[in-house]
């Protein structure tokens, strides 16, 4: 059986690389860049104002000057300025040619087309030309997650293709005799289906792409021709039916599909009878049809791996410290490392951490409010409020 260390580093053994692709600006919010954006020119382009004022040359500051024209943000004065001479500006506008600095409006009085200047400044109120950023530097790098200050530097370049990984795609397989769709009411030993709503929800918060989703009884034969007919996915997730008892098919599935099984067991719980195959490119998941299983097993296998996918990032769930705000009911003895749902909040600039009251991994409207996991190591140590711990804040 693999510890969850060994589990992860399997995982990303086998994690295929994803194409990288144009995407328009707005729709790359949140996503990784996959190549360093260069400025596609000086910036500023040429030497502006910083302030509204008049453009001269500093040598004729003591007479009083000629207005001889205007330049504007987008309408530069075509000109030349003279000595004695000088042109109203705006800041952003060109500096005209014979200028060499602008005063400030507030430092110079005017009368018809004379100004005087009263205060002359050691700054010349000039931005030169490239300081900020010469033509092909390197204004986003590569690996950067782009919100909305890269994206802005990315349109300030001419970028308006940014290259990312594409999405990736995920089919899920749920199955189980027993399911019916949440808006069916159950009839005797039929229970409904909520792993369909947790898994599209977490793919949906990861940036992945649910490509298809089937429901197949608890027959090989009938499953797989079911499987067969998902839509092409990098990742298939099984729900359900990953254990060894007689009516769990997701591993004679996978094989029956041509995918070879890395693990079947994680030193887990809840989430222990976690199979990993991949065929090809491909990767598949079975996931233990406990509720409870299926979010613990995504927030430290799936999602991670569905981010690295999009990042690069290689990164296994970080551990966070915090003060329990409760007690925690002890998991029964076991060699297992237990993972136990909790809702982090901050409280006073610290995280507080409630151990959830799940009454076992089927209790899905237990994991209600969660939003952290508690590490609990082998054998269980005693867990009373007040005491320092650390734990994995989900996203
Ligand atoms: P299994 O892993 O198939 O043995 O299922 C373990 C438990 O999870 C059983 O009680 C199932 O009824 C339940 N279960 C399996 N699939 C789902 C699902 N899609 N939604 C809710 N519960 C499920
Ligand atoms: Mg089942």
């Amino acid at each position: 059986m693999f510890s969850t260390a060994e589990a992860w580093q399997a995982i990303l053994a086998h994690a295929p690389r994803l194409e990288t692709i144009p995407v328009p600006l707005v729709a790359a919010l949140g996503r990784t860049l996959r190549v360093d954006a260069r400025a596609d020119l000086d910036s500023p382009p040429f030497d502006a104002s910083a302030m509204d004022g008049y453009a001269l040359q500093r040598a004729s500051l003591a007479a009083s000057l000629r207005v001889v024209g205007e330049s504007q943000a987008g309408r530069h004065f075509p000109g030349t300025v003279g000595p004695g001479e000088c042109v109203r500006i705006f800041t952003g506008a060109p500096i005209p040619a014979g200028a060499d600095c602008v005063v400030k409006q507030e430092d110079a009085s005017r009368e018809q087309d004379l100004i005087r200047v009263q205060r002359t400044g050691v700054p010349d109120y000039i931005r030169r030309r490239g300081e900020n950023r010469r033509a092909g530097e390197v204004i986003v790098p590569a690996g950067t997650r782009l919100g909305p200050p890269e994206l802005a530097a990315l349109a300030s370049a001419g970028l308006t293709r940014p290259e990312v990984a594409r999405t990736p795609l995920c089919a899920h397989l749920v199955t189980g005799t027993e399911l019916v769709s949440p808006d069916q009411t159950p009839i005797g030993a039929q229970i409904r289906d909520s792993n369909s709503t947790l898994i599209a929800a977490l793919l949906q918060q990861t940036g992945a792409e649910l490509a298809g989703l089937a429901h197949a009884r608890d027959d090989l034969a009938g499953a797989r021709i079911v499987a067969e007919a998902l839509p092409p996915h990098d990742i298939l997730l099984i729900s359900g039916g990953a254990s060894v008892g007689d009516h769990d098919i997701a591993r004679p599935l996978l094989a029956a599909l041509g995918y070879t099984l890395h693990f079947q067991a994680v030193n887990l719980r809840p989430g222990k009878p976690l199979v990993f195959a991949s065929r090809g490119h491909q990767l598949a998941f079975a996931i233990p049809g406990n509720p409870v299983s299926h979010w613990v097993v995504f927030q430290l296998f799936i999602g991670p791996l569905l981010r690295h996918l999009q990042t690069g990032r290689a990164a296994a769930p970080e551990l966070l410290t915090g003060r329990l705000a409760a007690g925690c009911r002890l998991p029964p003895p076991d060699s297992r490392h237990t993972f136990w749902p909790c809702r982090a909040a901050l409280s006073g600039g610290a995280y507080e951490l409630t151990p959830l009251p799940l009454a076992s991994s089927g209790d899905s409207s237990g994991l209600v409010g969660a939003n952290a996991l508690l590490p609990v190591p082998p054998p269980p140590a005693s867990l009373a409020a007040g005491q320092s711990v650390e734990f994995i804040l989900c996203p």
